[in-house]
């Protein structure tokens, strides 16, 4: 099963993902000599493949300052076109012809879902499916049951092992590095439960609105745009328990026993805001009631977290432009210091973004007479984010058969289920000011101790 992808199949690749994150990360492969197979465009462009090639070239000047001439000509002449009509069996015959003797292929579906059925059908009636793996897109569904139906076209022809559902979230450093923090250190575990945190806090800010993609956003919202995936999936790797191993499925296996434990989400779990102006924008439905802000206190009934709150917020147009999280401790049981005065609490605080860090916040005497303190961070920040991108490490997993970092069946529907009595409210969201955190609503809903703003 860990057979090595020998081809890579790109459908869509005239597109704008494939403009956009494809090509840079095939070049970047090829420069750091992680790519060495061929890789086929199919598309429906009457396209030749130095037009292919062009269109790969002028992708990634877009990308980097300077193109290495050396390794682009590598990656062009790895590249080949198939031009056709994925609804057209055609398309699927000469692509099997431009396989050749390539038996393991991956085949990368980046383009509308809607069309994933069509493809995967193509694929099989064409014989050129049994021994390939299929990485998928986002987004996977809009509700428990398009996930399901999608899963079910999906499975038609491909083993749940065989499927990559790629959510470049999932690929970033910085979230591999919460994994890493979490499960490379002891001093964490002894406190790292209900004994001693308070709460968990997750904020994924922008400081910028929807930026004229009205029509996507406004099918989509802030739920399903980043919370149903990106943040419930940071939520996971702070509950979830130690894996037996660092493979795929046990750390997958850990991270779908937490979605169990959680009961799904109630209209009292929610606040939802909807920033002033959003209905001006061009392609929002007149009158819409989609959220452009959400908050939400989950639960974790495990014996580690049962009552203790997991609170996420996301939103457009806030005072900032961050992902951190705030895992807080509990008050010392008497306050020795200070006059008598309950302190803030220790916290552990991890940076997600735009930059990295990890905090842990404690108290420190401040120097002279008396025993009065100050709080400080003791942070690690990281420099540069590294020079992998998210795309990078994941294609390069998924011809590689590691699973680790894509999102299961199993897990995709369960956080469907959870999320989805607050996916559609026709209730008028609460507005709030550009540049707040969120409608006046959220005065009465935080965690204990009060929401920690990212600067
Ligand atoms: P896109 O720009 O619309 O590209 C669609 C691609 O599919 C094009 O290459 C198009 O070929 C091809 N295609 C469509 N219908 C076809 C048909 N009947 N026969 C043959 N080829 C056909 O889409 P995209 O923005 O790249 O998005 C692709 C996927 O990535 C979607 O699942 C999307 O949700 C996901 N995604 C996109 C982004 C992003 O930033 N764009 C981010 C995250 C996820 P022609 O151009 O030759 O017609």
């Amino acid at each position: 099963t860990r057979q090595k992808s020998d081809v890579l199949v790109v459908f869509g690749a005239t597109g704008d993902l494939a403009h956009k994150m494809i090509f840079p990360s095939l070049y970047a492969m090829m420069k750091r000599g992680t790519l060495d197979t061929p890789i086929i465009g199919v598309a429906f462009d009457a396209w030749s493949r130095e037009q292919l090639v062009a269109r790969a070239r002028d992708a990634v000047a877009t990308h980097v300052d300077a193109i290495d001439e050396a390794v682009f000509d590598k990656l062009a002449a790895r590249l080949s076109y198939v031009s056709g009509d994925y609804r057209n069996p055609e398309t699927f015959a000469q692509l099997r012809t431009a396989l050749g003797q390539h038996q393991h292929p991956l085949y990368y579906l980046a383009i509308p879902p809607s069309l994933f059925e069509t493809v995967v059908t193509g694929l099989s009636t064409a014989g050129i499916a049994a021994t390939a793996r299929l990485m998928v897109e986002k987004p996977f569904g809009h509700d428990l049951a398009s996930a399901k139906a999608l899963n079910a076209a999906l499975h038609a022809v491909f083993e749940e092992e065989a499927i990559f559902r790629i959510d470049h979230f999932l690929g970033k450093e910085a979230i591999q590095n919460l994994l890493y923090f979490r499960f490379a250190n002891s001093f964490l575990e002894p406190v790292w439960n209900r004994d001693h945190v308070e709460s968990v806090q997750i904020t994924m800010a922008e400081d910028f609105g929807i930026k004229g993609r009205g029509k996507f956003y406004d099918e989509v919202g802030c739920i399903r745009d980043v919370i149903q995936n990106h943040l419930v999936n940071v939520l996971l790797l702070l509950a979830m328990e130690p894996p037996a191993s660092s493979a795929s499925d046990d750390l997958v296996d850990e991270k779908v026993q937490i979605l169990k434990a959680m009961p799904p989400l109630t209209h009292a779990d929610v606040v939802r805001g909807q920033f002033d102006g959003y209905l001006d924008e061009p392609g929002v439905a007149p009158g819409s009631s989609r959220e452009t802000f959400a908050a939400a206190r989950f639960r974790v009934q495990t014996w580690r977290w049962n009552s203790v709150p997991f609170f996420i917020r996301a939103g457009k147009n806030l005072p900032a432009h961050a992902t951190e999280v705030v895992v807080r401790f509990k008050q010392p049981p008497v306050a020795l210091f200070d006059n008598g005065a309950q302190t803030p609490s220790n916290y552990v605080r991890f940076r997600l973004g735009p930059d990295i860090a990890i905090g842990i916040g404690a108290r420190r005497k401040l120097a002279g007479d008396g025993m009065q303190g100050e709080a400080v961070e003791l942070a690690a920040v990281d420099d540069g984010v590294g020079d992998m991108a998210p795309y990078e490490r994941l294609i390069g997993d998924a011809m590689a058969g590691e699973r680790q970092l894509f999102t299961r069946q199993d897990a995709a529907e369960l956080a469907w289920k959870i999320i989805e009595p607050i996916l559609d409210n026709p209730a008028k969201p609460g507005s709030y000011q550009p540049g707040s955190w969120g409608p006046a609503e959220m005065a009465d809903f935080a965690p204990p101790g009060g929401w920690v703003d990212p600067a």
